[in-house]
């Protein structure tokens, strides 16, 4: 007996579909002897991706523009990192723009960051890490020109809505720990520091030293200017309760925080370098408006010494006319370069575009275009 052919049933038959009908005539094939040679499956792997762009070939790694002012993104597994004057950062990763503080309109004879409150019109999220005024001042315009959530202390969020922040755009955070907000590939954990404290009549002495040493009375012009500056908050809380140090994280596991005052250190930060272990690959922290490097010494490089980021990149070292100076980086860079040394440093200019590779074997790699 001849052993039954393992047929098709005509009605299957009808049932394939068309590419494979063709395939069966295409082969020879009949309804009485079906050889049946189906297309081979559909790839299931995507098309591998075109290979990344070379850091230092990128748009974004080129140019001074910060991507919330229209600038470009960059691409792949870069982030990008722009200061901004006084302690604003911008954050690009990923199709993601993270701002931190928002004080870009400084008093007159301030140098200008080069970009214009009214220019900033993207971002995803809007980190504060405290309310006066020179980390503050601007957020209600550029939350409402961005749409951006408000992310801060309560009195931050005070602050905030008292500006003309809408409630509903606020988000408090108490920094004490298991928060995380994801802004894309970004994730966002907030921790609460406590802010520097500032000797009395170091203000005031700093004040006089414009007046004896700089460039005359203010114009009418620059009195002008100087009343569109906003303001912040006078809370006496704020200094233990409202500040808020922020870490971002993204997918590789390559974290950037940043701090934008540094004082005692709070639990929540003791307890946040136990649980990061093996520390940050970009640390921010300020290079405090104290004038003395000696004193200003004792207030940063603790937190660096802390975390000990691969990189470092100062902030809140620059000017605010008539209120802080100018203050030299290189007692600084000298105890880092002599106690630190798996840690390197930057200074970079408003806008300079930091390039880093944030994954792979290249990880850690970083570019700036000053
Ligand atoms: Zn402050």
């Amino acid at each position: 007996m001849r052993p039954k052919k393992n047929r098709t049933p005509r009605r299957a038959l009808m049932a394939l579909p068309a590419a494979a009908a063709l395939m069966l005539a295409a082969c020879g094939g009949s309804s009485d002897s079906p050889t049946l040679v189906f297309p081979p499956p559909p790839q299931t792997q995507p098309p591998a991706p075109p290979p990344p762009t070379a850091m230092a070939d990128q748009a974004a790694c080129q140019s001074l523009t910060p991507a919330s002012v229209g600038g470009p993104m960059p691409e792949g597994d870069t982030v990008v990192i722009r200061w901004l004057g006084t302690s604003n950062f911008e954050v690009a990763y990923r199709g993601k723009v993270i701002l931190m503080d928002t004080y870009y309109n400084r008093p007159a004879r301030t140098r200008p960051i080069g970009i214009e409150v009214k220019d900033v019109k993207r971002a995803d999220a809007i980190l504060i890490g405290h309310a006066h005024g020179d980390h503050i001042s601007d957020v209600a315009p550029v939350a409402a020109q961005t749409g951006a959530p408000v992310v801060g202390s309560q009195i931050t969020s005070t602050q905030a809505i008292k500006l003309g922040v809408p409630a509903s755009q606020t988000v408090t955070v108490t920094g004490t720990g298991g928060e995380a907000l994801k802004y894309g590939d970004i994730t966002v954990k907030p921790t609460h520091i406590i802010h520097s404290t500032i000797q009395t009549g170091l203000q005031q002495a700093l004040r006089n030293l414009y007046e004896v040493d700089s460039l005359g009375p203010l114009t009418p012009e620059e009195v002008e200017q100087n009343a569109t500056v906003g303001g912040g908050s006078s809370d006496p809380n704020l200094v233990q309760q409202g500040t808020m140090g922020f870490t971002l994280e993204l997918p590789s596991g390559f974290r950037i925080m940043w701090f934008d005052s540094v004082g005692a250190m709070s639990d929540e930060e003791k307890q946040l370098a136990k649980d990061l272990g093996e520390g940050v690959d970009v640390g921010i922290y300020p290079w405090t408006p104290h004038s003395i490097a000696e004193n200003q010494l004792a207030y940063t490089f603790p937190h660096i010494d802390l975390f000990k980021p691969k990189l470092f990149l100062p902030t809140h070292h620059d000017h605010i006319w008539n209120a802080w100076l100018d203050n030299g980086l290189e007692p600084l860079f000298m105890k880092i370069r002599d106690e630190l040394p798996g840690t390197s440093f930057i200074s970079p200019l408003y806008r300079s575009a930091i390039c880093i590779d944030t994954s792979g074997p290249k990880k850690g790699d970083y570019i700036v275009k000053y």
